[in-house]
């Protein structure tokens, strides 16, 4: 029979985890139990949906932290995430449907680590970081560094997620997201992308641009990225940045997409976010 533990403190589910390093853990459990009757039964569970100190949103001087476990209708609906990360709000809307957002967590779709995990992207334009727990201490690691490869990360075995930290953006600094599915809900991603660009003095200063359903992992652009440096944010600037963008993604084709289409869309995509950085 499986064994079922639901620590209430982060320090007893971090040693759970290390001692049962064979044990599922699971937190909304809206990815883990999608395949459950086509995996063989767990040995045991951690659930840490009643730990209460892996939900939440703490604004500080210059950061955002988002526990691990916090829901997506939480962030959805959070005021500095509204006001300062939208694109992380638009991107919680676009999760699944109302009750996928009510029990999915921000943690479970960065450690299910998905080409197509809808705010992972996000993360990276927004260049966060993960605060990683286990007994031997609490680390950060950039979550650009986070991803390794095809649903593969960082995280040890005996590690949690325990925070999201992100930097709250410059306010001048312009934020864009968008998901392009076959439908306008409930659609998973065929291309998605998230910029934060950074215009002064009518030159782009910076650029992040996160793309998802692209790669074998979410990616930042950063041959994209360095296109776009140091140049005015118009049409040829955006011409500039698609052309460096075909040379560093290599989009698939299977049962959601073409990849000259996933090709096509992403590159649309970055000239839309290039060109409308450039506009009041
Ligand atoms: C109908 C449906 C629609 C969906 N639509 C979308 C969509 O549009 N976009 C999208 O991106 N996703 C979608 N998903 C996938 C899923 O809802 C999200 O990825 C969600 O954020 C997963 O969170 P969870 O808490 O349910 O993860 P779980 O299923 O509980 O866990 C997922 C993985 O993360 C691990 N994990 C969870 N929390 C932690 C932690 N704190 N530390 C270490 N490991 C942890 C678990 O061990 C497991 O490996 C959908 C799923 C369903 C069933």
């Amino acid at each position: 029979m499986t064994a079922y533990v639901r620590p209430a403190s982060l320090a007893d589910a971090v040693a759970l985890r290390a001692a049962h390093p064979d044990w599922t853990v699971i937190a909304g459990g809206t990815d883990l139990m999608v395949n459950a009757t086509h995996r063989a039964e767990p040995v045991g569970i951690v659930d840490l949906w009643g730990c209460a100190e892996l939900a939440g949103i703490v604004r500080d001087s210059d950061t955002i932290r988002i526990g691990a476990g916090t829901p997506w209708l939480d962030v959805l609906h959070h005021a500095e995430v509204r006001t300062h990360l939208p694109i992380l709000a638009a991107a919680a809307r676009e999760i699944g449907a109302l009750q996928i957002q009510a029990r999915g967590t921000i943690g479970g779709n960065i450690v299910t680590s998905s080409p197509v995990g809808d705010s992972l992207p996000v993360l990276l334009a927004l260049d966060a970081s993960l605060e990683l727990v286990s007994p031997r201490g609490r680390r950060t690691v950039a979550y650009r560094d986070f991803c390794t490869g095809y649903r593969t990360t960082l995280l040890a075995a005996d590690e949690l997620v325990a925070t999201v930290v992100v930097p709250v953006p410059d306010p001048a600094t312009r934020l864009a997201w968008r998901k392009v599915g076959t439908r306008a809900a409930q659609s998973i991603s065929k291309v998605m992308a998230a910029a934060a660009i950074h215009v002064d003095g009518g030159v782009i200063a910076w650029a992040r641009f996160g793309l998802g359903a692209v790669a074998a992992r979410p990616i930042r652009a950063a041959a994209a990225e360095a296109a776009a440096a140091g140049r005015a944010p118009d049409a040829t600037t955006a011409r500039a940045v698609a052309a460096a963008l075909a040379g560093e993604i290599t989009p698939i084709s299977d049962v959601r997409s073409a990849a000259d289409y996933r090709l096509e869309v992403a590159q649309s995509l970055v000239m839309r976010f290039v060109i409308n950085a450039g506009r009041p």
